[in-house]
């Protein structure tokens, strides 16, 4: 593509954006601290679930100072249901840094903004663009295919030859004078117009510039190279009732949710029935020594995450007395299970639980 087509794509964009953008909370603020809650919400979660726990979070942690002087715990809890909670212990690591190491002020320049905990070149770019008008171009999911099917180029987007190439688009293509406003409007372009599914090429105002259309490859772009591997888990949690209490463990090590809590886990190599799982080394070693009363044949649920699927099964088990292995989990009410942070599948179990009952 040519400075000169690059020019008329530009002003198409701006002027398509302007007509058909949707108005977001996130959009009407030039707050980099509210940008920055709000692209790291949308970097794993679509727009319509993240509206609403945007609205939340920034209601609560309003500001650099809020965030970085509450704990952990109480972040993840605002977090909970969103998945991928590595971005809420960030945003609450990077507030931190942000206090003490830039007197509180979100940083201006794009070194040191990504130079924070879970701040990768996507969101470098968005907030450097969106909040301080730099001229970096933002290069997501929607621009990639975007960009694969205007210029009609087969580089897999999802390599890193694909993606270096596809940047170098992006950047090119930028409109330097208003890099934040030519970002949203791409991006938008690619959400609503250039969907990953049936485009609306026939209304298309860049149709004319799209070289996929016009070779008729729109439905084969963009290529991707592979699917990432998904793993099987198999989870069988124990919903223990001693009374009015219940154990939690809270979840340690690199591995999914980590930092929520959970019940008491027994983790498989395979799916079990209860029949086995009552006669399995962990189970024997926690409840040694105490009565146990299991109520029914548990509960099955599948869980999707994107990288996983976890098999997990549910079982509620009555207990009168405690031993030293017991003893060490986290011994709280019932009542109190809703403070807690938790997986989305825990809340899910929970949930039924309480309303069947
Ligand atoms: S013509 Fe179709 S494929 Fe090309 S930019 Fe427009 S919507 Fe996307």
């Amino acid at each position: 593509m040519h400075e000169n087509q690059h020019h008329k794509i530009r002003t198409i964009l701006i002027d398509w954006y302007n007509i058909n953008k949707r108005e977001l909370p996130w959009r009407q603020t030039a707050d980099p601290y509210k940008i920055w809650v709000s692209e790291i919400i949308l970097q794993q979660t679509r727009v319509n679930q993240g509206f609403d726990y945007y609205l939340r979070f920034v209601e609560r942690f309003p500001d650099i100072k809020s965030l970085a002087e509450s704990d952990e715990q109480e972040v993840l809890k605002y977090w909970q249901g969103l998945g991928y909670y590595s971005r809420a212990r960030n945003l609450h690591k990077a507030a931190r840094i942000i206090q003490n190491n830039f007197n509180g002020v979100f940083p201006s320049n794009y070194d040191d903004i990504i130079s924070l905990p879970g701040i990768g070149e996507y969101t470098a770019s968005a907030v450097s663009s969106f909040a301080f008008n730099l001229p970096y171009a933002t290069v997501d999911g929607n621009i990639f295919r975007v960009l694969s099917r205007l210029t009609s180029k087969d580089i897999p987007i999802d390599t890193t030859v694909g993606k270096r190439f596809f940047r170098e688009i992006a950047q090119q293509l930028l409109d330097k004078k208003a890099p934040g406003l030519h970002n949203q409007a791409i991006m938008e372009f690619g959400a609503l117009q250039c969907t990953p599914k049936s485009p609306n090429c026939s209304e298309c105002p860049l149709s004319l510039y799209c070289e996929a259309y016009k070779l008729n490859l729109v439905e084969l772009l963009p290529i991707k190279q592979g699917k990432t591997k998904v793993s099987n888990r198999y989870f069988n949690y124990l919903f223990i009732k001693n009374g009015d209490s219940t154990y939690l463990q809270k979840r340690t090590g690199k591995d999914i949710w980590k930092n929520l809590y959970e019940l008491p886990l027994i983790e498989t190599k395979e799916a079990v029935e209860l029949e086995n799982l009552l006669k399995s080394k962990e189970f024997v070693r926690m409840f040694d020594g105490v009565e146990i009363n299991i109520d029914g044949n548990g509960t099955k649920k599948k869980h999707i995450l994107s990288h996983r699927i976890i098999y997990a099964s549910f079982y509620t088990i009555n207990i009168n007395a405690e031993n030293e292995y017991l003893a060490n989990f986290l011994k709280i009410p019932i009542s109190e299970l809703k403070s807690y942070p938790i997986s989305r599948l825990t809340e899910i179990f929970l949930e039924e639980k309480f309303t069947n009952v």
